[in-house]
């Protein structure tokens, strides 16, 4: 009997293709052939995976034309986005469909119009939703809240409390919501992330790169609407644990610039402050500014992703001043793009200063480094709430980047409460390898999601 054959399709963004030819390279070696859709563009850039991957017979790149390639950083370029995919996308994959037996498709839970576009082909849909738990369920909630009155917000004081989103009651306030929370509550992004996000209780499961450990009471709310939860993460850890990190190449868009490693191996244990804001982050020329001052005041070591496309304005003065050239000079050691596992894992990496995008904060986690969060939109805000007062990880000064803040967190994460920080982020780091280790939660779901998809394949054959 042929084997299962998986569609997978992520939205074309970086931290949804990494998390998504995880899973890919999880399900290949399971017997699972799988079909990876993708852009001409992010297909050029992702040279080292052709490599990688197709050393499995059962693996192909389908690559799609003509998808919307320009920047994602605010509300409304994602729409754009997400209105490219939703009118180009369906009938290509319902084409896919009649062209190859497709045992199902697993689609980025962000496209919430794959389960339309595939209906009537007899074809499941499973949701994975590259985000966490927590951020799922703040989209999920969404039409609640403004049903209950606190959407849109009232008042000016973004630090009051939001009372109606359960399991986060006491600790959740308005700046803590998913940035789009912000708008006028007609506003379209809005919207669409709230009926997206809706769609996951119609598809036939849902996929999250989480572990219950983690986010185990959110997911319990999850589950009572979408009954069929696979929480599988961390995604690379779990890679680890299987030992199918098949070789040094990594799913980046952008060239890593490896010569950050041999700075960090001479830098003492511990002493490094990494700052990345991720692949779609923008800063202001001001808060740019901000930030380099904190960081060179606070007198830490620090690496820092400084991407081509990171910072807005570029036009009048592209001088630094002369003090933060200096202390750069001495302590600081900037690229455009790090192989950022490989740099958390390094010792002598003290904190990371996050934009808190999900696959960042897993891989903090993993590595059991603490955080300094600033997170810039979507999802992130939740992410840096849970890992200042939930999971205890590290700080968040959300909304604020002068650099006496910058300076004083710093010091606060890596010297001041440097001990309490490093017990927790071990503690986290170790619950985290034990669910992708054989019996661990996560390593028991990703085995009960490779043998539903093989049964579904089954149950597929019989009816044709
Ligand atoms: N990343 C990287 N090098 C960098 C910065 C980021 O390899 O210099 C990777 C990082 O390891 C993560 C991904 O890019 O896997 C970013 O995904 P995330 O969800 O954290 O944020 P997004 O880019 O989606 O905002």
């Amino acid at each position: 009997m042929s084997p299962p054959h998986v569609l997978i399709f992520p939205l074309p963004a970086q931290g949804h293709i990494n998390a998504m030819l995880k899973l890919t390279e999880l399900l290949l070696p399971a017997g699972i052939n799988t079909t990876f859709l993708i852009s001409t563009k992010d297909h050029r850039s992702l040279s080292g995976v052709h490599s990688r991957l197709n050393s499995y017979p059962g693996f192909r790149f389908h690559v799609i034309q003509g998808l919307y390639e320009g920047p994602m950083d605010t509300a409304e370029k994602l729409s754009v986005m997400f209105d490219c995919l939703a009118e180009i996308t369906p009938p290509l994959l319902r084409n896919l469909i009649l062209d190859f037996p497709v045992t199902c498709l697993i689609a980025d839970g962000i496209m919430g119009f794959s389960i339309d576009a595939v209906e009537g082909t007899g074809v499941p849909v499973i949701f994975f939703r590259t985000i966490s738990a927590c951020a799922f369920w703040a989209y999920f909630n969404i039409q609640d809240l403004i049903n209950s009155g606190e959407l849109p917000f009232s008042g000016t004081n973004m630090d009051e409390r939001i009372v109606n989103l359960k399991g986060m009651e006491g600790f959740l306030r308005q700046r803590d919501l998913p940035s789009f929370c912000r708008s006028d509550i007609n506003n379209y992004t809005l919207r669409q992330v709230s009926s997206i996000t809706r769609r996951s209780s119609d598809a036939h499961a849902l996929i999250l790169n989480t572990f219950d450990d983690l986010e185990g009471p959110i997911i319990s709310q999850i589950q009572k609407h979408c009954s069929n939860i696979y929480t599988i993460g961390p995604l690379h850890a779990h890679l680890k644990s299987r030992s199918l990190s098949k070789s040094k190449s990594s799913n980046s868009l952008l060239e890593e610039d490896k010569t950050c490693i041999g700075w960090l191996d001479q830098q003492p244990p511990k002493s490094v402050l990494y700052v990345s804001f991720g692949s779609l982050a923008t800063l202001t020329r001001d808060q740019l500014i901000e930030f380099w001052y904190g960081l060179v005041n606070s007198k830490k070591p620090f690496l820092w992703v400084i991407r081509e496309d990171l910072v807005l304005s570029k036009d009048d003065e592209n001088k630094v001043p002369n003090e933060l050239e200096k202390g750069t000079k001495e302590r600081g050691y900037l690229v455009g793009w790090a192989p950022q596992e490989d740099v958390l894992a390094h010792p002598a990496v003290g904190a990371f200063l996050t934009h808190n995008g999900w696959n960042s904060t897993l891989e903090s986690i993993v590595a059991g480094v603490p955080m300094v969060s600033w997170s810039f939109y979507a999802d992130q805000q939740v992410n840096s709430r849970f890992v200042e007062v939930v999971w205890k990880l590290g700080l968040d000064m959300k909304d604020t980047c002068d650099r006496t803040l910058v300076e004083r967190i710093v010091k606060e994460v890596m010297d001041v409460r440097k001990e309490e920080f490093t017990k927790s982020a071990n503690r986290m780091a170790k619950l985290a390898i034990e669910s992708v280790s054989e019996g661990g939660s996560s390593y028991i779901n990703l085995d009960r999601l490779i043998e539903d998809i093989k049964e579904m394949g089954v149950q597929r054959k019989r009816i044709s």
